[in-house]
Protein backbone atom coordinates (compact mmCIF):
# COMPACT_ATOMS: atom_id res chain seq x y z
CA UNK A 1 0.00 0.00 0.00
CA UNK A 2 1.22 3.31 -0.83
CA UNK A 3 1.84 6.49 1.59
CA UNK A 4 -1.28 8.25 0.32
CA UNK A 5 -3.89 5.18 0.65
CA UNK A 6 -2.72 4.33 4.10
CA UNK A 7 -3.11 7.87 5.48
CA UNK A 8 -6.66 8.38 3.73
CA UNK A 9 -7.45 5.06 5.45
CA UNK A 10 -5.84 5.53 8.76
CA UNK A 11 -7.98 9.08 8.71
CA UNK A 12 -11.09 7.20 8.01
CA UNK A 13 -10.40 5.04 10.96
CA UNK A 14 -9.90 8.59 13.12
CA UNK A 15 -13.06 9.98 11.86
CA UNK A 16 -15.40 7.62 12.62
CA UNK A 17 -13.79 7.89 16.33
CA UNK A 18 -14.56 11.78 16.54
CA UNK A 19 -10.91 12.45 16.41
CA UNK A 20 -10.99 16.47 16.02
CA UNK A 21 -8.32 16.71 12.89
CA UNK A 22 -8.15 13.05 11.22
CA UNK A 23 -6.63 14.03 8.37
CA UNK A 24 -3.81 15.91 10.06
CA UNK A 25 -2.98 13.29 12.80
CA UNK A 26 -2.92 10.48 9.88
CA UNK A 27 -0.19 12.55 8.29
CA UNK A 28 1.91 13.43 11.53
CA UNK A 29 1.33 9.61 12.87
CA UNK A 30 2.71 8.50 9.15
CA UNK A 31 5.63 10.74 9.63
CA UNK A 32 6.40 9.66 13.04
CA UNK A 33 6.44 5.65 11.19
CA UNK A 34 8.33 6.52 8.93
CA UNK A 35 10.39 8.64 10.60
CA UNK A 36 10.62 11.73 8.05
CA UNK A 37 8.72 14.77 8.85
CA UNK A 38 4.94 16.00 7.48
CA UNK A 39 6.36 17.83 4.46
CA UNK A 40 8.57 14.96 3.58
CA UNK A 41 5.51 12.30 3.35
CA UNK A 42 3.48 14.86 1.36
CA UNK A 43 6.22 14.85 -1.37
CA UNK A 44 6.62 11.16 -1.59
CA UNK A 45 3.06 9.94 -0.95
CA UNK A 46 3.56 7.38 -3.85
CA UNK A 47 6.05 5.69 -2.31
CA UNK A 48 4.92 2.07 -1.37
CA UNK A 49 4.46 1.16 2.84
CA UNK A 50 6.67 -1.81 3.98
CA UNK A 51 4.56 -4.50 6.18
CA UNK A 52 6.26 -3.89 9.38
CA UNK A 53 5.56 0.34 8.82
CA UNK A 54 2.07 -0.32 7.95
CA UNK A 55 1.56 -2.64 11.25
CA UNK A 56 3.30 0.00 13.19
CA UNK A 57 0.88 3.00 11.76
CA UNK A 58 -2.07 1.31 12.33
CA UNK A 59 -0.63 0.52 15.51
CA UNK A 60 -0.49 4.25 16.28
CA UNK A 61 -3.54 4.75 14.73
CA UNK A 62 -5.38 3.07 16.97
CA UNK A 63 -3.78 4.21 19.89
CA UNK A 64 -4.87 7.52 18.55
CA UNK A 65 -8.50 6.44 17.87
CA UNK A 66 -8.74 5.19 21.58
CA UNK A 67 -7.80 8.99 22.21
CA UNK A 68 -4.17 8.89 23.54
CA UNK A 69 -3.15 12.41 22.40
CA UNK A 70 -0.68 12.70 19.42
CA UNK A 71 1.94 14.33 21.77
CA UNK A 72 2.41 10.61 23.38
CA UNK A 73 2.16 8.96 20.66
CA UNK A 74 5.61 10.91 18.79
CA UNK A 75 7.04 11.85 21.68
CA UNK A 76 7.23 15.06 21.14
CA UNK A 77 5.34 19.09 21.29
CA UNK A 78 6.01 22.12 20.03
CA UNK A 79 6.34 25.42 22.52
CA UNK A 80 7.07 28.89 22.08
CA UNK A 81 10.46 28.21 20.10
CA UNK A 82 11.76 24.82 20.60
CA UNK A 83 10.38 21.51 20.57
CA UNK A 84 9.78 19.37 23.81
CA UNK A 85 10.63 15.74 24.02
CA UNK A 86 7.51 14.42 26.05
CA UNK A 87 5.97 10.96 28.03
CA UNK A 88 2.74 10.17 29.23
CA UNK A 89 4.42 10.87 32.21
CA UNK A 90 4.67 14.77 31.76
CA UNK A 91 1.28 17.54 30.76
CA UNK A 92 1.87 18.03 27.82
CA UNK A 93 2.85 21.93 27.27
CA UNK A 94 0.22 23.88 26.29
CA UNK A 95 -0.38 26.91 24.38
CA UNK A 96 -1.72 28.81 26.29
CA UNK A 97 1.25 28.58 28.96
CA UNK A 98 3.04 30.27 25.90
CA UNK A 99 1.58 33.45 27.73
CA UNK A 100 3.91 33.22 30.78
CA UNK A 101 6.88 32.92 28.86
CA UNK A 102 6.25 35.72 26.55
CA UNK A 103 5.42 37.75 29.80
CA UNK A 104 8.47 37.02 31.49
CA UNK A 105 10.24 37.71 28.27
CA UNK A 106 9.45 41.12 28.34
CA UNK A 107 9.31 41.44 32.30
CA UNK A 108 13.38 40.71 31.83
CA UNK A 109 14.07 42.57 29.07
CA UNK A 110 16.47 44.81 31.33
CA UNK A 111 18.02 42.72 33.36
CA UNK A 112 21.47 41.15 32.92
CA UNK A 113 22.10 38.00 35.50
CA UNK A 114 18.98 36.61 37.37
CA UNK A 115 17.82 33.42 39.19
CA UNK A 116 14.90 31.89 38.45
CA UNK A 117 12.62 28.94 40.58
CA UNK A 118 10.05 26.85 38.46
CA UNK A 119 7.73 25.08 41.01
CA UNK A 120 6.33 21.76 38.84
CA UNK A 121 8.58 21.93 36.19
CA UNK A 122 7.35 19.12 33.97
CA UNK A 123 8.76 18.59 30.78
CA UNK A 124 10.34 22.33 31.19
CA UNK A 125 8.97 23.85 28.68
CA UNK A 126 8.62 27.27 30.98
CA UNK A 127 11.45 27.37 32.32
CA UNK A 128 13.92 26.40 29.22
CA UNK A 129 12.24 28.43 27.07
CA UNK A 130 13.17 31.45 28.93
CA UNK A 131 16.65 30.04 29.82
CA UNK A 132 17.49 29.59 25.63
CA UNK A 133 16.33 33.35 25.06
CA UNK A 134 18.50 34.58 28.17
CA UNK A 135 21.72 33.38 28.07
CA UNK A 136 22.80 35.09 31.20
CA UNK A 137 20.09 34.01 33.43
CA UNK A 138 20.05 30.88 35.98
CA UNK A 139 17.19 28.55 36.24
CA UNK A 140 15.66 25.65 39.18
CA UNK A 141 13.25 23.14 39.09
CA UNK A 142 11.57 21.52 41.23
CA UNK A 143 9.05 18.05 40.39
CA UNK A 144 7.49 15.73 42.81
CA UNK A 145 7.67 13.49 39.87
CA UNK A 146 11.13 11.65 39.27
CA UNK A 147 10.09 11.12 35.70
CA UNK A 148 9.69 14.92 35.50
CA UNK A 149 12.85 15.97 36.62
CA UNK A 150 14.40 13.00 34.24
CA UNK A 151 12.20 14.37 31.47
CA UNK A 152 13.15 18.24 32.04
CA UNK A 153 17.06 17.24 32.38
CA UNK A 154 16.87 15.75 28.78
CA UNK A 155 15.04 18.57 26.95
CA UNK A 156 17.65 20.56 28.76
CA UNK A 157 20.40 18.54 27.27
CA UNK A 158 18.41 19.11 24.18
CA UNK A 159 18.14 22.68 24.48
CA UNK A 160 21.95 23.04 25.63
CA UNK A 161 20.63 24.96 28.93
CA UNK A 162 21.64 22.47 31.09
CA UNK A 163 24.61 24.02 32.68
CA UNK A 164 22.72 26.92 33.68
CA UNK A 165 19.69 24.73 35.83
CA UNK A 166 19.72 22.90 38.65
CA UNK A 167 17.07 20.19 39.38
CA UNK A 168 15.19 18.58 42.25
CA UNK A 169 12.74 16.32 43.05
CA UNK A 170 11.22 17.32 45.79
CA UNK A 171 7.75 18.59 47.34
CA UNK A 172 7.21 22.53 46.97
CA UNK A 173 6.39 22.16 50.98
CA UNK A 174 9.66 20.99 51.43
CA UNK A 175 12.11 23.09 49.19
CA UNK A 176 14.06 25.55 51.10
CA UNK A 177 16.87 26.20 48.90
CA UNK A 178 18.03 29.58 47.65
CA UNK A 179 16.02 33.12 46.69
CA UNK A 180 14.92 33.92 43.56
CA UNK A 181 14.47 37.11 41.33
CA UNK A 182 11.50 35.44 39.57
CA UNK A 183 9.25 32.43 40.55
CA UNK A 184 6.65 30.76 37.88
CA UNK A 185 4.61 28.20 38.55
CA UNK A 186 1.92 26.35 37.07
CA UNK A 187 0.64 24.15 39.42
CA UNK A 188 -2.30 21.39 38.93
CA UNK A 189 -5.57 23.90 39.57
CA UNK A 190 -8.56 21.44 38.60
CA UNK A 191 -10.89 20.89 41.13
CA UNK A 192 -10.91 16.97 42.25
CA UNK A 193 -14.60 16.55 41.26
CA UNK A 194 -14.21 18.25 37.86
CA UNK A 195 -11.40 16.36 36.57
CA UNK A 196 -13.86 13.98 34.72
CA UNK A 197 -15.53 16.79 32.68
CA UNK A 198 -11.82 17.38 30.64
CA UNK A 199 -11.92 16.46 27.41
CA UNK A 200 -11.26 12.69 27.32
CA UNK A 201 -7.64 13.09 26.23
CA UNK A 202 -6.70 14.52 29.34
CA UNK A 203 -8.95 13.22 31.67
CA UNK A 204 -7.91 9.50 30.20
CA UNK A 205 -4.20 10.02 29.79
CA UNK A 206 -2.51 13.10 31.20
CA UNK A 207 -1.13 12.25 34.58
CA UNK A 208 -3.81 13.29 37.31
CA UNK A 209 -0.68 14.79 39.88
CA UNK A 210 0.21 17.57 37.27
CA UNK A 211 -3.99 18.71 36.68
CA UNK A 212 -5.90 17.67 40.24
CA UNK A 213 -5.97 20.67 42.41
CA UNK A 214 -7.46 19.00 45.22
CA UNK A 215 -11.23 19.51 46.24
CA UNK A 216 -11.74 23.35 45.49
CA UNK A 217 -8.80 23.38 42.97
CA UNK A 218 -6.24 25.36 45.46
CA UNK A 219 -4.36 23.42 47.33
CA UNK A 220 -1.58 23.36 45.27
CA UNK A 221 -1.86 27.11 44.40
CA UNK A 222 -1.98 27.82 48.16
CA UNK A 223 1.52 25.66 49.07
CA UNK A 224 3.03 27.67 46.01
CA UNK A 225 1.81 30.84 46.75
CA UNK A 226 2.93 30.28 50.70
CA UNK A 227 6.45 28.47 49.49
CA UNK A 228 7.45 31.50 47.01
CA UNK A 229 6.61 34.15 49.67
CA UNK A 230 9.53 32.68 51.78
CA UNK A 231 11.84 32.00 48.67
CA UNK A 232 11.26 35.17 46.43
CA UNK A 233 13.38 38.48 47.01
CA UNK A 234 11.92 41.31 47.58
CA UNK A 235 10.83 42.98 44.96
CA UNK A 236 10.61 39.67 42.90
CA UNK A 237 8.24 38.96 40.40
CA UNK A 238 5.66 36.12 40.79
CA UNK A 239 4.06 34.64 38.00
CA UNK A 240 1.57 32.29 38.40
CA UNK A 241 -1.07 30.44 36.02
CA UNK A 242 -4.70 29.78 37.50
CA UNK A 243 -7.99 28.42 36.54
CA UNK A 244 -10.41 29.88 34.20
CA UNK A 245 -12.54 30.93 37.81
CA UNK A 246 -9.51 31.50 40.39
CA UNK A 247 -8.64 34.77 39.75
CA UNK A 248 -10.28 36.87 42.82
CA UNK A 249 -9.30 33.60 45.16
CA UNK A 250 -5.75 33.52 44.02
CA UNK A 251 -5.60 37.75 43.90
CA UNK A 252 -6.72 37.25 47.86
CA UNK A 253 -3.97 34.55 48.52
CA UNK A 254 -1.14 36.57 46.90
CA UNK A 255 -2.26 39.43 48.75
CA UNK A 256 -2.06 38.06 52.09
CA UNK A 257 1.30 36.31 51.87
CA UNK A 258 2.72 40.14 50.98
CA UNK A 259 2.60 40.58 46.92
CA UNK A 260 1.30 43.16 44.84
CA UNK A 261 -1.19 42.27 42.23
CA UNK A 262 0.32 43.68 38.77
CA UNK A 263 -1.64 42.18 36.10
CA UNK A 264 -4.22 39.31 35.12
CA UNK A 265 -3.83 37.86 31.78
CA UNK A 266 -6.36 36.70 29.92
CA UNK A 267 -5.30 32.90 27.36
CA UNK A 268 -6.22 32.09 23.90
CA UNK A 269 -9.94 31.28 24.58
CA UNK A 270 -10.63 35.39 26.95
CA UNK A 271 -10.52 32.99 30.29
CA UNK A 272 -8.20 34.27 33.34
CA UNK A 273 -5.24 32.19 32.96
CA UNK A 274 -1.92 34.08 34.34
CA UNK A 275 -1.80 36.44 37.68
CA UNK A 276 1.14 38.51 37.65
CA UNK A 277 2.72 40.19 41.39
CA UNK A 278 5.56 41.44 43.14
CA UNK A 279 6.74 40.92 46.19
CA UNK A 280 6.83 43.67 48.49
N1 LIG B 1 -4.72 23.95 31.50
C1 LIG B 1 -4.68 22.55 31.82
C2 LIG B 1 -5.88 21.85 31.22
O1 LIG B 1 -6.97 21.86 31.71
C3 LIG B 1 -4.58 22.34 33.30
C4 LIG B 1 -3.20 22.49 33.74
C5 LIG B 1 -3.05 22.55 35.20
O2 LIG B 1 -3.84 22.05 36.01
N2 LIG B 1 -2.01 23.17 35.56
O3 LIG B 1 -5.78 21.29 30.18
Amino acid sequence: MNINLAINQGSKILRKKFIPNPILDSEILMAKTINKDRKNILLNSDNILNKNDLNFFYKLIEQRSLGKPVAYLINKKSFWNSEFFVTKDILIPRPDTELIVENILSLTKQKSKINILDIGIGSGCILLSILKERKNFFGTGIDVSKKCIKISKINAIKHKVISRLKLYKSDVDKFNLGKYDLIVSNPPYIKTRDLKYLEKDVAEFEPRLALDGGLDGLSEIRKVIKKSSELIKKNGKFILEIGFDQKNKVINLLKKEGFYINSALKDLGYNDRCIVSTKI
